[in-house]
């Protein structure tokens, strides 16, 4: 099969050719892979700061394909997959966290299992979702870890039935969490620099900021973190009102902060990572339905992965990045 290969860390980009699909247990899923999102996490083990899989590695936790092997009830049916896979037997797999498995979890095209920057890929039992008949793959590939990502803070958000959130970042996770909120009857702001993802929001009718404003136009006590961005992440605590809370979703690391902000204003901080496979069943739902707003999506062949990179570290990709495969409709 062809694939875009990770060889080493850092790297300045991947490297297309034959490769052979390896390591399938007895008991594997077999997908033609038919898109595959990228996401910032990619970049950031591209620039060696993140995961550091072992090599050769295929990333893409993005995956959308048609199952080619596998049990009978999947054979020909397009799924995604369910990117964590835990030890099944500690509390948090159990309870459906397998993404905080105590033993740390495996995750598709990120850690320890090949993803879908390829042709073909291979899931566990336990990680394939039917896509609902009728979603394109593009758009299922948009939702399958942004969306569940985005599913997830937003759930949480809604727990302390805001009136009004502010998102910070309108990348395609800030994007999908601000239409689910949205669509859930509560105001959003997003807040985001990059004019293309700031005038795509805005198109949509969402209220949209530059920065994050001091002068508080826009009142609320929860602040969705997905930009990544230091500053960003500061700045949401220098303005949250007492008892606000901020949802870490985007990963930014400061190397010094005055933690008094914190105290003060008795501010709660609560950290997302992913989400559950039921996230990812609503979100994939929500879409189907028509009922929240896609991000704009812009494909690559598989062969050109490296100019998708490019133009995403250089800020020209308004919505999702998406490798489309040949082979869909
Ligand atoms: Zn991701
Ligand atoms: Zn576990």
């Amino acid at each position: 099969m062809k694939a875009a290969l990770l060889k080493r860390l850092p790297s300045p980009a991947l490297e297309v050719e034959a490769v052979a699909l390896a390591g399938m247990p007895h008991d594997g899923i077999e997908v033609t892979v038919e898109a595959c999102g990228i996401c910032g996490t990619d970049l950031h083990i591209l620039s060696g700061s993140s995961y550091q899989p072992t090599l050769p590695f295929v990333m893409g936790h993005e995956p959308v394909g048609r199952v080619t092997h596998g049990p009978e009830a999947l054979l020909g049916r397009r799924v995604v997959p369910s990117i964590f896979v835990g030890c099944g037997r500690c509390d948090a797999c159990r309870s459906g966290d397998e993404r905080l498995c105590h033993e740390g979890s495996l995750v598709t095209g990120v850690l320890g299992l090949w993803g879908g920057f390829a042709e073909k890929m291979w899931l566990h039992p336990s990680q394939p979702v039917v896509v609902p008949e009728g979603l394109s793959p593009l758009t299922a590939a948009a939702l399958v870890d942004a969306g569940t990502t985005a599913h997830h803070a937003a759930r949480l958000a809604l727990t302390h039935e805001p009136w009004r959130v502010v998102v910070l970042g309108g990348g395609p996770v800030g994007f999908l969490a601000a239409s689910i909120l949205k669509f859930r009857g509560t105001e959003v702001t997003v807040v985001e620099p990059n004019t293309l993802r700031r005038d795509a929001l805005a198109a949509l009718g969402y209220d949209t900021l530059n920065h994050l404003d001091r002068a508080n136009t826009r009142p609320s006590t929860i602040v969705v973190d997905c930009s990544g961005v230091p500053a960003a992440f500061v700045t949401a605590l220098d303005w949250l009102p007492p008892h606000g809370c901020c949802l870490v979703v985007g990963y930014s690391e400061i190397p010094s902060m005055d933690l008094a902000v914190v105290s003060r204003k008795e501010l709660t901080l609560r950290g997302v990572r992913s989400g559950r496979r039921d996230d990812l069943v609503a979100v994939l739902d929500l879409a189907h339905r028509q009922a929240i707003d896609i991000p704009p999506i812009a494909t690559w062949p598989l062969e050109e992965i490296n100019a998708a990179i490019s133009a995403l570290k250089s800020g020209q990709v308004a919505g999702k990045a998406v490798i489309a495969l040949t082979g869909w409709e």
